[in-house]
């Protein structure tokens, strides 16, 4: 039996929208039909490169793939989600909805071309020419605008790690009511690994700021842990309806093995710190070896880190800018080399005493015996290996949380729940 590969991009403007709710509304659609169970594993949320200029928010473009029994199934599910789009869309500003489909005859048939157009899609910008190219050659169809891109790379989200995010809608125009810190504090220790940037200290990260019709969203690594949690507060703060998703959310999906700056793209600089200054707003500006400027926000909370870098051989990561210095604004640092040591003296080698210099080249007297003698110094580095993370309420869409190490790949192995949509 064949199967629809479906993606949307694109649907959401300035003042409103989110292209998760329009894929939400179509599978409702599905599901009122009682034709939800044809649909294979979950939806996906794929955010693409949070450095590409064309994004209102957080770059998220959405596919299913749903088993169909002949084109023309396959054809009125393409129409039902184009006249979704028309009713939830306002095409202001910079919006420009497009959707990508094709049939293939094995769910797990993705073609190779696809993958890498989704890869390339993550870390680096493609033009739409590209993706009619591709789509060309592996039979998908495309239809509207720019949102083809990330409709089309959204089909081609072959995760080796992934994640899941449980979303809750508020209706039309109502508020979003404040959620207790309490109730996240509870439900974060419950569910703990299993779900992750919940809570900052005493800040609730879970509910979005913008216009769209987001309630919340639970992340995490075990859709029944976001499920459990999302069930919860989901009734108690009365949300119209909600959904899990697959997503690459969370996996570091974005980060290339690239390292020179190339504009719009995350890459890497390895190189020793040979001056750090911190300007007015308090961002911080660290220069490297081979000449590269690299800032830290301010926001971030890293700046503190950051100080006392000097001379140390650093991995910084980030996006870079494209302004002619091609700085890189960092996502995250390690040290590789600290070249800070300190010098002990050694303790007595006749009584085990705390011994002192006297003056003369390298002479060592025992405080405790009186030995004297030249013995070599002890050298030790200071060991200050730093690995630099922004604070959590701070992390982009795709960035890993240090909390996520370990479980990588787990999503894939455990079972889509009975109750995924609501
Ligand atoms: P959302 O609010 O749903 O999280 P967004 O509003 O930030 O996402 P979109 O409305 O999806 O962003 O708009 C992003 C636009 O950029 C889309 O048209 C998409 O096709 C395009 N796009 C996404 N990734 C790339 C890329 N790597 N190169 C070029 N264009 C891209």
């Amino acid at each position: 039996m064949p199967y629809l590969l479906l993606g949307i991009d694109d649907t959401d403007w300035e003042g409103g929208g989110c292209t998760t709710y329009v894929m939400y509304s179509f599978i409702k659609y599905l599901d009122k039909e009682n034709h939800v169970d044809s649909i294979v594993g979950l939806p996906r949320l794929t955010r693409l490169n949070p450095y590409v200029p064309f994004k209102t928010r957080g770059n998220a473009s959405l596919s299913v793939i749903i088993r169909v029994s002949s084109e023309d199934e396959a054809r009125d599910h393409v129409e039902l989600m184009e006249s979704l789009i028309d009713q939830l869309t306002r095409k202001e500003g910079k919006t420009s909805p497009g959707i990508a489909y094709m049939v293939i005859d094995h769910a797990a048939d993705i073609n190779g071309k696809l993958v890498w157009f989704y890869g390339k899609s993550v870390r680096d910008v493609v033009t739409i020419d590209l993706a009619h190219r591709v789509a060309n050659s592996v039979g998908a169809k495309l239809r509207g605008g720019r949102g083809v891109i990330g409709a089309l790379a959204s089909l081609g989200f072959m995760p080796r790690d992934a994640t899941y995010e449980f979303i809750a809608y508020r209706s039309e125009g109502s508020e979003r009511p404040p959620i207790d810190v309490r109730d996240i504090r509870l439900w974060n220790d419950t569910t703990k690994p299993f779900t992750f940037l919940n809570l900052d200290g005493e800040q609730v990260l879970i509910e979005p700021h913008g216009p769209d019709p987001v309630l919340f969203g639970i992340r995490g690594d075990s859709p029944y842990h976001v499920l459990a949690m999302g069930n919860y507060l989901a009734s108690k703060y009365g949300a119209i309806g909600w959904i899990i998703y697959m997503t690459n959310q969370g996996t570091d999906e974005h980060r290339s093995r690239i390292n020179e700056g190339i504009p719009y793209m995350n890459v890497n600089f390895i190189s020793t710190v040979i001056n750090e200054s911190f300007d007015e707003r308090g961002h911080a500006h660290l220069v490297l070896s081979n000449s590269q400027e690299i800032i830290a926000y301010r926001h971030l909370g890293i700046s503190r880190n950051l100080s006392g870098c000097i001379g140390c051989l650093v991995h910084a990561w980030g996006g870079v800018k494209p302004n002619d210095k091609l700085n890189l604004y960092i996502e995250g640092m390690r040290t590789l080399h600290d070249r800070y040591v300190k010098v002990k003296n050694p303790r007595c080698p006749v009584c085990g005493g705390p011994m002192e210099s006297i003056g003369r080249a390298g002479l060592l007297r025992c405080k405790r015996c009186g030995f004297k003698d030249k013995l070599p110094r002890i050298i030790m580095p200071r060991n200050r290996w730093l690995l630099i993370n922004p604070r959590m309420s701070e992390y982009r869409h795709l960035m890993k949380p240090q909390e996520r190490i370990g479980l990588e790949g787990l999503a894939l192995y455990i079972p889509r729940p009975f109750l995924w949509v609501y």
